[in-house]
């Protein structure tokens, strides 16, 4: 087994270590969620720190440790300008990374993490957002979830498995998706859905992340949206 690899990755945070060294955590196209040491980071003249910059894609070669890794080269290779020049777009972008950061475990590898990782950063860097943060924040984060095994059930009734006819249908946060109004009776809580919100719903979920922006609802539509997709997270991190 090969102690040193290179592959392409997304930097999503930096934390300071001892003396003027920093961790770096990584979403690698290859190897999943890496953190790696980066030797006197903190100096002016560090030959790495400036390829690490965030909203971009680098190449870094890791020399792998028993207890932690090292960064051994970056390269800079595709750096998304656009979005340091749109504050919604910066703070889209760090939602993004913080959230990866936050929720995937280190050596948890599955490309399509690292596949909407890119996209959502593409799709910042090549399209305007035009108010929608908390929309376009919310939809990252149900896809994640999606990829990670929580993917919510919205095309049948949860309970029943029969298709979903207009009424009075409910989305559960503890059962991960939408169920009918003859199961619904016997859940504690839900947010009840209309037709729209779960044909939302639907589309975010087959859509790529490049033409999710171009969405089009109501704005009470999105509002549920983005309510229910706040609970389900928090419901999964507790
Ligand atoms: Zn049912």
């Amino acid at each position: 087994m090969s102690h040193y690899y290179q592959t392409n990755a997304i930097t999503l945070s930096r934390q300071d270590a001892r003396e003027n060294d920093r961790v770096f955590s990584f979403y690698t196209e290859g190897h999943g969620k890496v953190l790696a040491q980066v030797t006197s980071a903190k100096k002016i003249k560090s030959r790495l720190s400036g390829h690490l910059e965030p909203f971009g894609i680098v190449e870094i070669g890791v020399v792998k440790g028993i207890r932690k890794n090292r960064l051994a080269s970056a390269r800079a290779k595709n750096r998304y300008e656009n979005i340091f020049k749109n504050i919604e777009k910066i703070f889209c972008a760090g939602y993004c990374l913080r959230l990866v950061d936050e929720i995937v475990r280190e050596g948890v590898s599955d490309n399509k993490i690292y596949t909407l990782l890119h996209s959502g950063l593409k799709t910042l860097d090549t399209q305007e957002i035009n108010g929608s943060i908390k929309i376009f924040n919310a939809i990252f984060t149900v896809k994640l979830l999606a990829i990670l095994g929580y993917q919510p059930q919205v095309e049948n009734c949860i309970g029943c498995a029969k298709p979903l006819i207009d009424g009075n249908n409910i989305f559960s946060i503890k059962r991960g998706g939408v169920v009918c109004a003859q199961c619904a009776d016997a859940l504690d809580s839900g947010t009840r859905v209309c037709p729209n919100d779960i044909k939302l719903l639907r589309l975010v979920l087959r859509l790529e992340m490049i033409d999710i922006l171009k969405l089009r609802a109501s704005a009470s539509v999105f509002k549920k949206f983005n309510t229910i997709v706040a609970e389900f997270l928090k419901f999964h991190l507790h």
